[in-house]
């Protein structure tokens, strides 16, 4: 894909980027390798504070990180000034934290002292999506350089002004040059850079095949991966649930992003006995949405961030349409130009088709109708992958069964599921593996150092 800035809402295209030449490449890895032998030892009150600068600007400068956002992938603007404020939230956590996560933590064995130290590994290649820009880097960046790591962020070719603005915040905020730097370089460039021995560990955001392919190259380099892949997580009402506050939270919980979120409710799975309620109330709030100009404030629903995206969701609708499910709303394109696709909902979703099986990385929901809670907790694990879910309950052991039996990486009770700094965040099954945030996310980039004095 060429690295370029193109409006999904006009299709336009604003600003095309060089990729960066191989001498380039091995000058910026030269540098994060040099950089990385001072900035382990920099003392982590100096981290914290040019961490906490990072924040700073971030919050300043919301407005015009947002818009760049919006121009380059879609999203409306007012969840991209939210993105923003939460990219500041998880520097101030990280900036106030790591000390706390990294100190030695003294084990009692037989020896006279023994103890586990927490290291730096040195380079890490951060491979991020273009759905989020800041948010998926700040969740990565954040604490990797207050572990004492240095980050090399190979973005999504469609956002390259988010991904130099990124390095521009944490050069302003004070980081040494080096500490953190942007590689203007498109996805054939990940098996090499892996293969680079100044390249330590790798985390990468994005589809199943992205993340395969470099945990094939890091497996041959016998390098440590952290993979945050796709979702089709389920949202599952129960009989007893507070069926008004499910239903604004299922739209929301679809809708953010113009549904282009991994952990996004894709699958909503109703028990009978308020199936036709939640349909219909779903149905009056999806027909409801403002949708337009991602830049204007009122803006429910804007474009897909590609035509690539649009034209794969295009199929999967109309190929599960053909093989039998019914729409309630939307489910043609819009005729307009920009990557738009209206609200849609599908039921009577049969086995084997799109609907049922893949994810749908658009504003589509799929209905599902079942019996018991036997039946939704099935059919919620019936998916290759294991992200999260969101379940709607007001019974305490249907609550329990849930969270107990739910396969996926996060299960939110009466919520809608969302990162947030404190907790780890992350997937099984085709979702991927390792997690980032929290106090589990710091440590997946360091030598966890065992010390034993006799
Ligand atoms: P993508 O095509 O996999 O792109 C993600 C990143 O990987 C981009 O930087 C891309 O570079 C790069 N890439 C693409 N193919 C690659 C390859 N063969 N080897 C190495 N790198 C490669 O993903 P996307 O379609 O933009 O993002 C949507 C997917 O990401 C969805 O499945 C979504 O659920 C998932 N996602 C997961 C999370 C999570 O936290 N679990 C969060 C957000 C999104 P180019 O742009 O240059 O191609």
């Amino acid at each position: 894909m060429a690295i370029s800035t193109t409006n999904p809402a006009t299709g336009e295209t604003l600003k095309t980027f060089t990729a960066l030449t191989d001498s380039e490449i091995e000058h910026k890895l030269e540098l994060s390798q040099q950089t990385f032998k001072k900035w382990r030892k920099t003392p982590i009150t100096q981290r914290a504070e040019w961490m906490d600068s990072a924040a700073t600007i971030l919050e300043q400068n919301k407005a015009q990180y947002a818009q760049i956002m919006t121009l380059e992938m879609g999203k409306p603007i007012k969840g991209a000034i939210l993105e923003v404020e939460k990219c500041a939230l998880a520097c101030r956590y990280y900036a106030e934290n790591a000390a706390k996560f990294l100190a030695d933590e003294p084990v009692s064995t037989d020896a006279s002292l023994s103890f586990i130290r927490y290291q730096p590994l040195g380079a890490i290649l951060a491979v991020m999506p273009w759905n989020f820009p800041f948010w998926q880097v700040f969740r990565f960046a954040a604490p990797a350089l207050m572990a004492g790591n240095v980050g090399l962020l190979k973005h999504a070719s469609n956002v390259p002004q988010c991904a130099l603005a990124i390095e521009e915040i944490f050069t302003a905020a004070g980081f040494p040059l080096g500490v953190f730097q942007t590689l203007l370089v498109g996805a054939d460039k990940v098996s090499d850079l892996i293969n680079s021995d100044r390249i330590q560990a790798a985390t990468l955001t994005g589809s199943e095949v992205a993340g395969a392919s470099l945990a094939a190259a890091a497996g041959k380099q016998i390098k440590k991966v952290v993979l945050e892949l796709g979702g089709s997580d389920p949202f599952i009402v129960l009989g007893s649930a507070d069926l008004e506050t499910a239903v604004s939270t299922a739209v929301t919980a679809r809708m953010l992003n113009n549904g282009q979120s991994c952990i996004a409710a894709k699958r909503f799975i109703v028990v009978e006995e308020i199936a036709d309620l939640f349909e219909q109330k779903l149905v009056e709030k999806f027909a409801a949405l403002k949708v337009g100009d991602p830049m204007q404030p009122d803006t429910d629903l804007g474009p897909l961030a590609t035509p690539n995206i649009l034209k794969d969701l295009d199929y999967q609708v109309r190929q599960s349409v053909q093989e039998g499910a019914k729409v309630l709303i939307g489910g043609q394109r819009l005729d307009r130009p920009g990557n738009y696709y209206p609200a849609t909902i599908l039921t009577n979703i049969p086995p084997g088709s799109p609907a049922e099986k893949e994810e749908f990385f658009g504003p589509v929901a799929l209905l599902f109708r079942v019996a018991n809670l036997d039946a939704a907790i099935e059919l919620a694990n019936n998916t290759p992958f294991g992200l999260g879910a969101s379940a709607w309950t007001n019974q305490a052991q249907e609550r329990d069964r849930l969270i107990d039996e739910i396969e996926a990486g996060a299960v939110f009770i009466n919520s809608m599921v969302k990162s947030d700094p404190r907790m780890p965040f992350g997937g099984i099954k085709k979702s991927g593996y390792g997690r980032e945030l929290g106090k589990a996310g710091i440590h997946e980039f360091m030598n966890i150092k065992t010390l034993w004095v006799k």
